[in-house]
């Protein structure tokens, strides 16, 4: 018989809580779950999911003019904002209900309601007003919409919190950030007709990424028609009966029906109770955990975007899993975090996996740059102004692929497989020998013969 009420108690019913309360209660632990907003975290309810279902929704409006080239007479399309809402919140319900059942058939128990650490094994839940004790505590809370600096007039501003459930479709949206929600929700209004902003605090969006993507989709944002302001911020924001005004901090205005703030996430560790329970947070306020997800309190565990890590669903998924089955299964094991593909769902759409030629060239001097840059064969007949952009860095030495990026449709589908084969060390000869899956634009990676030259340098 325990002491405790349970072997372990999750904080959060997220990508990474989910995962881990459903492997330790397979693993035979007693395990219970809070929740205080959905069932499924930000990915299912507020996240990857409806976003990319808002990233279909939005790329029609290229289907339907690319549908004439190709023969089709289609009317001027009309599209209904709370068509598109209903559906997804349908759909979102249904996946909501999945999870609560795969929980419920694994015998968790679930509390949907604010859940905090009261003590090293003491969590208290808020609603019901009682305090429950647990071996093992995991904080699996995720992170919330930063706003930044206050300002004046920020209450008018949404986040990616509330632009899920607009009841009307903005006509006019600018989008403060230059990251991955910012750019992927510029790119999903501008497909939906609005006149798209983006305000950016630097001078180019995607910082991090590969140079040639940030170029390739700053100019495919361009023949968009989204506006990309550089080097500005919002000074504040001001409401008329026409809808907002954004100052910027050069004295220039934005006018918009929505202003959406993109400026980054923090860790919800506030009101959580681990400084009282005397487990260590980071400068944002993320908690600190070592390789096996443990915090400095030893029965207090945390993983996903609660702590610094990197806040990918698919990670947050990992490290769930692996601190379950190390702590309640006996397999020890932890998530590897080398080569993660990642998508940015722009249209076009971003795929990556590896070093940018950036972050290569500080690791080894002797790379080979391939790069190839062509209109889709799609668009020989819609006619549409675009191109693909496909690039393989490859460390001369050991000729291995070590980064692979790709800017065009389905980057994100191929860079998916591409990931695997970097990771099981495959070299430039390995993708030479393999024979391309023609007509495609992924057989590139296996025809790239060329060594891109940089300007300046001599070749051979
Ligand atoms: P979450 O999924 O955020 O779950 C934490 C849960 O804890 C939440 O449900 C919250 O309500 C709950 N909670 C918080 N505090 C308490 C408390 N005290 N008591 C009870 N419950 C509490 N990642 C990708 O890989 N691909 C994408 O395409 C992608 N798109 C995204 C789009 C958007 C708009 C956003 C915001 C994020 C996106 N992400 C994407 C990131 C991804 O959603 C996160 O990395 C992932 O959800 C992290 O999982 P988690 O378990 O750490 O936290
Ligand atoms: P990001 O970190 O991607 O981008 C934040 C942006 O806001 C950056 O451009 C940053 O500028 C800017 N910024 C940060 N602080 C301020 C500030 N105080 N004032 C003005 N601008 C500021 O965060 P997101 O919010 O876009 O997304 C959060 C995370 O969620 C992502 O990092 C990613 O891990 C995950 N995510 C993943 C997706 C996917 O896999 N497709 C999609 C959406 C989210 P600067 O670059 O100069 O620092």
């Amino acid at each position: 018989m325990s002491d405790f009420d349970y072997d372990l108690f999750v904080i959060g019913a997220g990508s990474g809580g989910v995962r881990a309360a459903r492997v330790a209660s397979s693993h035979g632990a007693k395990v219970a779950i809070a929740e205080e907003h959905r069932i499924g975290g930000t990915c299912v309810i507020r996240g990857c999911v409806p976003k990319k279902l808002l990233v279909y929704a939005g790329r029609f409006s290229d289907e339907f003019e690319n549908a004439r080239g190709f023969g089709w007479q289609t009317g001027k399309p009309v599209f209904d904002w709370p068509t598109l809402i209903n559906a997804k919140d349908k759909e979102i319900a249904r996946l909501e209900g999945l999870y609560r059942a795969n929980l419920n058939k694994v015998g968790v128990a679930i509390f949907e309601e604010r859940a905090e650490v009261t003590g090293a094994n003491t969590v208290h839940l808020k609603s019901s007003r009682c305090s429950v004790t647990a071996k093992r505590i995991l904080v699996a809370t995720g992170g919330a919409p930063s706003l930044g600096d206050p300002i004046d007039g920020l209450e008018h501003v949404i986040t990616s919190n509330e632009v899920f459930d607009l009841k009307e479709q903005p006509r006019r949206i600018a989008i403060y950030g230059g990251g991955y929600i910012a750019v992927e929700f510029a790119g999903i209004f501008s497909g939906l007709g609005a006149e798209t902003i983006i305000v950016y605090r630097g001078d180019k969006i995607l910082r991090g990424f590969d140079e040639d993507l940030r170029d390739g989709l700053s100019e495919a944002y361009g023949k968009r028609g989204i506006l990309i302001v550089t080097n500005r911020t919002f000074a504040r924001i001001e409401k008329t009966d026409g809808g907002l005004i954004g100052h910027l901090d050069d004295g220039s205005t934005i006018e918009a029906d929505q202003v959406m703030f993109a400026i980054g996430r923090a860790p919800n560790t506030a009101d959580l109770g681990l400084d009282a329970a005397g487990a260590e947070r980071g400068r944002n306020g993320h908690v600190i955990v070592d390789d096996a997800s443990r915090s400095s309190v030893a029965t207090i565990y945390a993983v996903g975007d609660v702590t610094d890590r990197v806040a990918l669903t698919p990670v947050a998924i990992r490290e769930g899993h692996s601190f379950a089955d190390s702590t309640f299964g006996d397999k020890p094991w932890s998530a590897d975090y080398e080569m993660i593909p990642t998508a940015v769902f722009s249209t076009p759409e971003i795929g990556t996996v590896g070093f940018p030629q950036h972050l290569a060239e500080e690791r080894s001097a002797k790379l080979d740059i391939y790069k190839a840059s062509f209109p889709p064969l799609k668009a020989t007949l819609s006619g549409r102004d675009e191109k693909m952009l496909m690039k393989l860095i490859v460390d001369r030495e050991s000729d291995k692929v070590i980064g692979c990026h790709v800017l065009g449709a389905d980057a994100a589908e191929i860079v998916q497989m591409a990931a695997i084969a970097m990771r099981l060390g495959a070299t430039k000869a390995d993708f030479d020998t393999t024979m391309g899956l023609h007509p495609s634009a992924a057989e590139e990676f296996v025809t790239m013969r060329e060594r891109w030259i940089a300007p300046g340098e001599a070749a051979g």
